[in-house]
């Protein structure tokens, strides 16, 4: 089903039926039985949510779907709060010309890019009305995906309400940028940025994946054959954690990916830290709603993913950067 995980479907069926999670589990174990193994989990909690009446649908058409859940090619609702604001801009392209829009919104799940083509909408940015910390509920907004990187694009059939009441507020923590004391040649905006190029990009983290890890080398980080590596025979094997994500500098998104202390770095962990969180999804989790829409300044070179078809950003090193001082370099 569109949306909705296992767990999802069990907490509608806990909080609409009022049954407990071992009611639930056991309900959907009998149902595996007799349907001999053929569904999975997931179906079942669906067949038991129909037989008992629940309308696994319309929390999606009242609230909308989280973030991480937005999938391209989906017209859909989302409900969160607007962590960061983008300038208005003007195009003129093959004729056609106008204004758009953007901005990131957040929930505890992740962000994401809105673009906003309709005036009306526009004009709720210059006015003041969208503006960072409002909490809004969109409807029919339209996913879209570019080089990976998922935007939802609004048009005039599309609605979007501020503050709206009954609804829980989303925190996503943001940390201020620190003062970055080193030096960073060049800010290279990531629209401009081609596979093969070493740029250094200012971003927000909007998307994080949970982390993985392989046996590697504790002195190279390379992959142990036979439990050792090749060029270090002596060095002891560690697990080296590999962290994906997308970030968006307001120009636009790309997925990155980022290996041991850079990852480390980019959720603001010790190399010790992210060692603790490798098989704990349940601590990622939290360091992960801390981790979102923090604003790192990314060093590294842009890789084509042949196999996907798009362009994926190695980190090679993170900084702090202050947001005057990035600016400075964009006007200089
Ligand atoms: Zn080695």
């Amino acid at each position: 089903m569109i949306g909705l995980n296992l767990a999802d479907i069990i907490s509608q069926i806990k909080d609409k039926a009022g049954l407990s999670d071992e009611e639930i589990k056991i309900k959907i174990s009998q149902k595996k039985d007799r349907l001999s193994g053929l569904i999975s989990d997931e179906g079942a909690a669906h067949i038991l949510a129909n037989e008992l009446g629940i309308d696994l649908m319309e929390s999606i058409r009242k609230h909308g779907l989280k973030i991480e859940k937005l999938q391209s090619g989906m017209r859909v609702g989302v409900t969160g709060k607007v962590v960061k604001m983008y300038e208005v801009r003007s195009f003129n392209k093959n004729g056609r010309e106008g204004r758009v829009g953007s901005f990131l919104v957040g929930d505890d799940t992740g962000l994401i890019r809105i673009v906003l083509w309709d005036e009306n909408h526009i004009l709720k940015m210059e006015n003041g009305d969208i503006k960072e910390g409002v909490v809004m509920k969109i409807e029919n907004g339209n996913v879209k995906e570019n080089n990976g990187y998922k935007e939802m694009h609004l048009g005039n059939y599309s609605t979007i309400e501020l503050n709206p009441s009954g609804v829980e507020i989303v925190i996503i923590q943001r940390t201020e940028p620190q003062n970055f004391s080193g030096s960073v040649n060049e800010i290279t905006k990531l629209s401009d940025a081609n596979a093969g190029d070493n740029i250094s990009i200012y971003g927000t983290i909007v998307q994080l994946f949970d982390p993985r890890a392989y046996d590697g080398c504790s002195e190279c980080g390379r992959k142990a054959v036979d439990g050792k590596c090749n060029n270090h025979p002596g060095a002891a094997i560690n697990k080296i954690p590999i962290l994906n994500f997308f970030v968006d500098d307001g120009y636009g998104g790309m997925r990155g990916v980022a290996f041991r202390d850079q990852a480390a770095n980019i959720l603001g962990l010790s190399e010790k830290e992210i060692q603790m969180i490798l098989d704990n999804p349940v601590k990622f989790q939290e360091v992960k709603t801390k981790a979102l829409g923090m604003q790192k300044v990314l060093s590294g070179r842009v890789n084509s993913n042949e196999m996907y078809n798009r362009n994926e950003f190695m980190v090679r090193s993170v900084h702090e950067m202050d947001a005057k001082e990035v600016l400075a370099k964009f006007l200089n």
